[in-house]
């Protein structure tokens, strides 16, 4: 039995983690201090004797004896991480910092949860890991980006310098139950919009694309990560490569939901990338994973999801 720390457990991707960890006979640890997060999403895991609960902020140094960190506190949806930029940045470079340092004195293996925005909004594509992204250093974005390219860069440092067992996984866009209903990201906004009844909003004209994960390709892909030998650290691509507009997800979403919601177009924010998808070859090779599960399973359990919770509220 392993000891495992997950920051952000009590997230989107951090709840689905802990479970999966805890039902694979581990003991787990969820950090988080509920800036995104919600004790609701890991409810359902508190009567787990090997689950326990933490309230704490990565920004702040933390101490504790595991085998595996998983590092992935930070707000991950354009709403909430431009909402307080600054605590932003902070969450990404001294969480990582903090984390990094805690590997480094327990001799713990760490995971980065980094992001397929490390290529802004990208000239080459599909996006491969030797590609080193077009950022704007002072754009609306940045407080992510950037922060999440500074940790990938200590993580890198602390290897190098310190030996520190890491691995790094650039996320693309995932999606499933529990993500939260008003954090703004494209799949739950227009679930959430067409069971309202209500309009879909396509930012742009809607041909800017996205390559969606569902939650549990993403976690068997971290998982695989995480148990490759110490000699293979990433960055690697962890993502769906099957490329959609958002255009054409709104229409899948309005049939599927049998929805009467009419399409209204808003502006395009800054920087918003115009196309995304990436080249899996690396995961394929190191990871011997690949994603299976496609946009319509996926969107078809997240609705039932998002359905059920609507109709509690
Ligand atoms: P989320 O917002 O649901 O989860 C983030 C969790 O981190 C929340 O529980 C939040 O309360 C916690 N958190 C935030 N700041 C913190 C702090 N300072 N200290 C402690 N906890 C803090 O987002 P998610 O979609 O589950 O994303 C999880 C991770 O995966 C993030 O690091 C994100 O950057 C990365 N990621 C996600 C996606 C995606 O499509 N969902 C894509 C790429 C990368
Ligand atoms: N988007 C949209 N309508 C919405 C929410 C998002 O058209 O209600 C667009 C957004 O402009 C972007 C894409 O959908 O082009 C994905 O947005 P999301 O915030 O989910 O993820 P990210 O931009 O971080 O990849």
């Amino acid at each position: 039995m392993k000891r495992i720390l997950v920051t952000g457990g009590a997230g989107f991707i951090g709840s689905h983690l802990c479970e999966k960890l805890l039902n694979e006979g581990n003991e787990v640890i969820s950090l988080d201090n509920y800036f995104t997060g919600s004790k609701s999403n890991i409810v359902h895991l508190m009567d787990n004797p090997f689950f326990e609960v933490i309230r704490h902020d990565v920004t702040m140094p933390f101490f504790i004896e595991v085998d595996e960190i998983y590092n992935l506190a930070c707000p991950a949806s354009p709403i909430h991480y431009q909402y307080n930029p600054i605590k932003t940045v902070k969450t990404s470079v001294m969480g990582a910092i903090n984390m990094l340092g805690l590997a480094k004195r327990i001799k713990a293996k760490i995971l980065q949860a980094s992001t397929s925005e490390v290529y802004g909004d990208p000239q080459i594509h599909p996006q491969k890991e030797d590609y080193w992204g077009h950022v704007n250093p002072i754009g609306t974005r940045a407080c992510y980006d950037e922060g999440k390219r500074v940790a990938e860069t200590l993580f890198m440092n602390y290897h190098q310098q310190n030996n520190v067992k890491i691995k790094i996984a650039r996320i693309f866009n995932t999606y499933g139950p529990r993500m939260h209903p008003n954090d703004g990201r494209v799949v739950s906004n227009f679930i959430v919009q067409t069971l309202n009844q209500k309009d879909i909003t396509i930012y742009g004209d809607g041909q800017q694309t996205r390559s969606f994960q569902y939650i549990d390709d993403l976690l068997a892909g971290l998982i695989n990560l995480m148990e490759t030998g110490d000699d293979f650290i990433g960055p690697v691509n962890i993502g769906n490569p099957t490329e959609f507009t958002i255009l054409e997800l709104a229409e899948k979403v309005i049939a599927m939901t049998g929805s009467k919601s009419n399409i209204i177009y808003k502006p395009l924010p800054e920087d918003d990338p115009l196309q995304r998808k990436p080249d899996i070859s690396l995961a394929k090779k190191e990871l011997n994973w690949e994603p299976h599960v496609e946009l319509d399973e996926g969107l078809g359990k997240t609705i039932n999801y998002f359905d059920k919770l609507l109709s509690k509220s």
